[in-house]
C-alpha cells in the first residue's frame, strides 16, 4: 500500500497495583460494557448486589450507572484523588449521584479480600496529595462487595514493535497526523497528544485523509 492509517485505540488496561487483583469476581470495566452492548439479553448479564468501581473517569460512570441500572443494591465509585481531579466532568459525576451511585474520594485500593477464591471485599487505604505526590494515609478500611470494576484507563499496546515513533506511550504524529515513518499516518486514541475523544478521533480521521489525499497526488 502507498498509505496506512493506523486507529487501532488502546488495547492495553492500567494494573491496579493492589493485592490479588485477578481473583474471580474482579472485572475490567471496559470488557463490562462491551458485553452490556453486546448482550440480547440483558437480565443474563452477571451483576453484583454490592459493587465497587475503580477510578475516576467516563468508563468509571458507565459501569457504575449501568451496574445500578441493571439491579444492583449498592454501586461506590473510589476514586484516589479529590472531586476536582475526577476526569468525568462535574455533569457526569452528577448524572451517577442521582442515579443512586455513590462516589467516595481520596481513597485507593490496597488488597483484594478473598473468600473461597472469590472477591467479598476490598481493603481501601485514604490517601493525601503532599507536593503534588500522592501517597496513603496508613489508615485503612474494609468494604463489603461481589463485584469489583477496574476502570483505571486503558494504555497503548505497541504492536509495530518500536517501529514507530512514540510520545508519551502514544504514536507520535504532526498536525497532519503523519508518524514518524513516511507512509503511515495515525489517529484516535493511539496517537499522542489527543482527547480520548470520538469527536477527536473523527477530526483526526479527517485530517489524515485530507494528508493521505494530497499525499497521493503529489
Ligand atoms: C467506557 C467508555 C466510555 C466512553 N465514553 C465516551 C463518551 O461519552 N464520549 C466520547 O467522546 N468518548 C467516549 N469514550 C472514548 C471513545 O470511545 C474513544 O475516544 C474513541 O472510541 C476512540 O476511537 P478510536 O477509533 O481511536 O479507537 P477505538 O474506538 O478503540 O477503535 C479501535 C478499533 O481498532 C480495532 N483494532 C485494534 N487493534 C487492531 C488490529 N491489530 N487489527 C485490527 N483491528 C484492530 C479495535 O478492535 C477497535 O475496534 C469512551 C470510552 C470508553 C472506554
Amino acid at each position: 500500500y502507498d498509505a496506512v492509517f493506523l486507529g487501532m485505540g488502546l488495547q492495553g488496561v492500567n494494573a491496579l497495583a493492589a493485592k490479588d487483583e485477578d481473583a474471580d469476581g474482579v472485572v475490567d470495566a471496559v470488557d463490562y460494557i462491551a458485553d452490556i452492548r453486546q448482550a440480547r439479553d440483558l437480565s443474563r448479564l452477571p451483576v453484583g448486589r454490592r459493587v465497587l468501581v475503580i477510578g475516576g473517569g467516563m468508563t468509571a460512570i458507565d459501569v457504575a450507572v449501568q451496574s445500578k441500572l441493571l439491579g444492583a443494591e449498592d454501586v461506590t465509585i473510589l476514586y484516589r484523588r479529590g472531586q476536582e481531579q475526577m476526569k468525568a466532568s462535574l455533569f457526569e459525576q452528577d448524572l451517577a449521584q442521582t442515579r443512586g451511585v455513590k462516589i467516595k474520594h481520596w481513597v485507593m485500593p490496597k488488597k483484594v479480600l478473598i473468600k473461597k477464591g472469590k472477591a467479598v471485599g476490598l481493603r481501601c487505604e485514604y490517601t493525601v496529595e503532599k507536593k503534588g505526590r500522592l501517597e496513603g494515609t496508613g489508615e485503612t478500611f474494609d468494604l463489603p462487595a461481589d463485584m469489583i470494576f477496574k476502570a483505571i484507563g486503558q494504555t497503548f499496546v505497541d504492536a509495530a514493535g518500536g517501529a514507530l515513533e512514540l510520545s508519551g506511550g502514544r504514536i507520535k504524529v504532526d498536525a497532519e497526523r503523519r508518524t514518524s515513518v513516511q507512509g503511515i499516518w495515525a489517529g484516535g486514541d493511539c496517537a499522542a497528544g489527543g482527547k480520548d475523544l470520538t469527536v477527536a478521533a473523527v477530526d483526526d480521521g479527517r485530517r489524515a485523509a485530507e494528508s493521505i489525499n494530497a499525499f497521493l497526488k503529489a
